[in-house]
């Protein structure tokens, strides 16, 4: 057995090769043709096959094939266990066999030339962990295919299903044509009149922004053909959907480069949707009954919109800005001056929405947005989180009359002071682009930034650097964060179209260690759910899903999942002495144990399998009130703790971190926020076990003098934060920070807490 000649690095590694699939203008079959000789290329083997489930007769179909008789292509049909093939879908996981007769589930389909071939190999295709299909690669040699060469193709069968998805999906909205409902209609707002206005609203991310602003389909609302060129023909709008794919796919290779560990199919997902036959070939036919072609792509994308948005399924409503981002750029490219000089992209651009994803918010970073307005959602949600970490402005505003500004107002966006100016004067322009600049300037940022951190009388304080993505790393690095405190490893699950796969998440991790080089990393294990909801996973939460299935309950409910990425997990700590474990929203020592369990069999799995791995430290996030009065037994079962403060307010507090609206009741200097924190650190202490603060509150300088003083040395926040952080810190005198905590620990009202903190300065 030998991965001799094989290119299983190229193939797993190069999505770049796989969106160039798209390339080709008939739609799914076409792609799956195209995939099944790429890897059978990459892989140097003699066959490969896909097969696509069909739920209403339960049976694989197949659909593409290289190597075996292109006549069985569209006719085979196996039956779910039916096979090797049929059974590597029933049981959810790969076969690989030396010698495929030796399978006793092996079945010989006449016809098919297979008696040429010895080796077998069949991946399931999932999708939320449903079956799409499998992949199947055979070769005369006997036992030829790896273990490498399983975790390749278990790469690419979750990349298929991403895209089999999206292909799916839309022949799901064709069949539901007709059902639609009309779209609500606008509620009306005052609006701003001429001059200049200054806005309140939350500072969601500590960068600033100018830019011209745009709402995402505004052209939708345009009066019938106030555009709309005149003399356009069916080969103008052949040129813009050349133009258009182009952009596309120059748009997914950009954000693959930006952002490494969400490389999903974004885009690529845009580009089959813009070929689909129903949707341009629907233009098509407008446009040769006579149609302009501007007005054509326009009543299209509207009977999209509406379509999608009417769905009862929540993935489809999420494609509306999907294909208003698709329209808009036809549009643009079919008569680029109509819609002035701004390009199809959202480059230099303030967008202003009710709401965005967690994808969206990718989407607008690798087109170059210079700035967001969210009229929903709040400083503390994850979009706000993940905006932050790709450095994009944000304020949350709750204003309606900036839904109604014209297009391309020019705006300022200061989200450090939550504020957003409509129409700025020249002087508040200048200053601004000077802030800009200097702010922007991280080498600046970082340059009188020391290695350690200590107070006034010298007492050490370790900062280490929370991380969303991996392309924040170069920030953390940087600004010489002591380790990652904190790694969300959800975001790359969020931000995707499919579950990432053991493998791609092992090589995901192994990154972030390597680039770590010897400091702490903490993996988080997967926090979804609450704000953070998956498209492709349906998460059955009810009305409340902050109070659902989220973080460590999900993982203890969907174990495949959760084993997937505890593997990848002891897999990258192997030989990384600095790996450690963290469970999210832990309720009770028993799901601790429950998590811990997980581990350890995990782990002895991959002992079994003889694959290098190591169980690390594992710790718990205190950020339920249950956890906090577990405290000590927590600590006592742990390796280590860390209090997650944002939502140890919410739930403490019962203050949605999300709603804007109640901003003024998420109060960190709360009496039972100040002595819930207090118990924990108590606990930790009096376990032994190590403790940090890895939540928000890290970078509220008010109660940074407090937190040092109940004891707490070990801070995990944002990279930005870290220099501004660290010359508070070095302003703290510890005698007085111990001071300071006691007195604060004895008041029983909120209002008392305030006033302290105001007249202390809480600035020694
Ligand atoms: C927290 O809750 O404080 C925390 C750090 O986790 P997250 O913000 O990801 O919920
Ligand atoms: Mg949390």
């Amino acid at each position: 057995m030998s991965d001799f000649q094989k290119d299983n690095v190229a193939l797993m590694c190069d999505i770049g090769e796989l969106v160039g699939l798209f390339d080709f203008k008939a739609g799914l079959d076409a792609f799956l043709a195209k995939a099944v000789s790429t890897v059978a290329w990459h892989m140097r083997a003699a066959v490969c096959s896909i097969f696509l489930y069909e739920p209403e007769t339960q049976e694989l179909l197949l659909r593409a094939s290289q190597g075996l008789n292109p006549d069985l292509v569209g006719h085979l049909r196996l039956k779910l266990g039916e096979g090797i093939t049929g059974m590597a879908l029933k049981e959810m996981r790969p076969i690989c066999e030396a010698r495929a007769t030796d399978n006793p589930h092996f079945k010989y389909i006449p016809g098919s030339r297979e008696e040429m071939f010895v080796s077998f190999l069949a991946v399931p295709i999932l999708r939320k962990m449903s079956p799409v299909g499998v992949i199947v690669v055979e070769d005369p040699q006997w036992n030829y295919f790896t273990q490498n060469d399983i975790r390749a193709l278990q790469v690419i069968s979750s990349q298929l299903a991403g895209v089999i998805e999206n292909a799916h999906l839309l022949m799901k909205i064709h069949a539901a044509e007709g059902e639609s409902r009309p779209l609500p209609p606008n509620p009306s707002a005052e609006e701003f009149g001429p001059g200049t206005y200054v806005v309140r609203g939350l500072g969601a991310s500590d960068v600033m922004g100018i830019g011209l602003s745009t709402r995402i389909g505004e052209y939708l609302q345009e009066k019938e053909g106030s555009l709309c060129p005149l003399g356009l023909t069916e080969a103008d709008f052949d040129r813009a959907m050349a133009v258009t794919e182009r952009q596309l796919l120059d748009l997914q290779r950009r954000l693959e480069d930006k952002i490494q560990d969400a490389a999903s199919m974004i885009f690529a997902a845009h580009v089959l949707m813009l070929k689909d036959e129903a949707f341009s070939g629907e233009i098509r036919r407008r446009i040769r009954a006579g149609a302009n072609p501007w007005a054509a792509i326009l009543e299209e994308v509207r009977h999209y919109v509406e379509l999608f948005s009417s769905s009862p399924n929540p993935a489809m409503r999420e494609k509306v800005l999907d294909v208003e981002d698709l329209g808009h750029r036809l549009l643009h490219n079919l008569s680029a001056p109509t819609l002035d000089s701004t390009g199809p992209d959202y480059a230099g651009q303030i967008v202003i929405a009710d709401e965005l994803l967690p994808s969206d918010i990718l989407k607008l970073s690798a087109e170059g947005v210079a700035g967001l307005i969210l009229l929903g959602g709040g400083q503390h949600s994850h979009v706000a989180i993940l905006a932050k970490a790709l450095q994009i402005p944000l304020i949350v505003a709750t204003d309606k009359r900036l839904l109604r500004l014209p297009e391309k107002t020019l705006l300022l966006l200061d989200s450090n002071e939550g504020q957003i100016i409509v129409r700025p004067g020249p002087e508040a322009i200048e200053t601004m682009k000077a802030l800009i600049r200097s702010l922007a300037d991280s080498e600046s940022l970082a340059a009188d930034v020391k290695s350690e951190t200590r107070t006034r009388d010298g007492t050490e304080i370790k900062l280490l650097a929370n991380l969303n993505l991996v392309s924040e790393l170069d920030v953390a690095l940087r600004v010489k964060a002591q380790g990652i405190g904190l790694y969300r490893t959800e975001f790359p699950f969020i931000v995707r179209t499919t579950f990432p796969t053991e493998e791609e998440q092992y090589l995901g991790y192994r990154r972030v260690l390597e680039r770590m080089n010897g400091r702490p990393v903490v993996f988080r294990t997967l926090d979804i759910g609450g704000d953070k909801a998956l498209s492709y996973f349906q998460m059955g939460q009810g009305s409340n899903p902050v109070l659902g299935l989220r973080a460590l309950r999900f993982s203890l409910r969907n174990p495949a999942i959760f084993k997937q990425q505890l593997r990848a997990m002891l897999r990258a700590a192997h030989g990384n002495p600095h790996c450690r474990i963290m469970f999210p929203m832990v309720a009770s020592l028993d799901e601790f144990l429950a998590a811990r369990n997980h581990a350890c069999a995990c782990q002895r799995e991959l002992e079994q399998e003889g694959v290098p791995s190591r169980l690390p430290q594992l710790g718990v996030m205190i950020e339920l009130p249950s956890a906090a009065i577990l405290a000590k037994e927590l600590a006592d079962a742990a390796d280590f703790l860390s209090i997650g403060s944002n939502d140890l307010i919410q739930y403490l507090l019962a203050v949605d971190r999300t709603n804007d609206e109640m901003a003024d009741w998420f109060s960190p200097h709360h009496p039972a926020v100040l002595r819930t924190l207090h118990n924990i650190v108590t606990a930790a202490e009096t376990a032994g076990k190590p403790l940090s603060l890895c939540g928000n509150l890290a970078t509220d300088f008010r109660m940074l003098p407090f937190l040092l003083g109940i004891g707490l040395s070990t801070f995990s926040l944002d990279s930005m934060a870290i220099p501004a952080v660290q010359r508070r810190i070095a302003q703290i005198d510890m005698d007085q920070a111990r001071f300071q905590a006691r007195k604060m620990l004895s008041f029983g009202r909120i209002e008392d807490v305030a006033e302290y903190l105001k007249t202390a300065g809480a600035v020694d």
